[in-house]
């Protein structure tokens, strides 16, 4: 049985930075957004700081609903 580590170095590129910002949450800018708000649609948050939010950070919207995503 043989076991296999891999290593992975990543680089940080101005391509890779954008979609990170893109894809973390706006509030904690720390984990990635997973929660979806309605009515407005908009991926904002993460699951943490979607709690202390009324309104969408990115729109100024009301919340009426979030719906938890997954990406992968
Ligand atoms: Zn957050
Ligand atoms: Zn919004």
């Amino acid at each position: 049985m043989t076991i296999q580590s891999e290593t992975k170095h990543t680089k940080t590129t101005y391509s890779d930075e954008a979609a990170r910002s893109y894809r973390t949450c706006t509030s904690c800018k720390q984990r990635p957004k997973t929660m979806l708000l309605l009515p407005c649609s908009h991926l904002a948050a993460c699951e943490q700081c979607v709690a202390d939010l009324s309104c969408c950070p990115m729109c100024s919207r009301t919340i009426s609903c979030v719906i938890r995503t997954f990406i992968i």
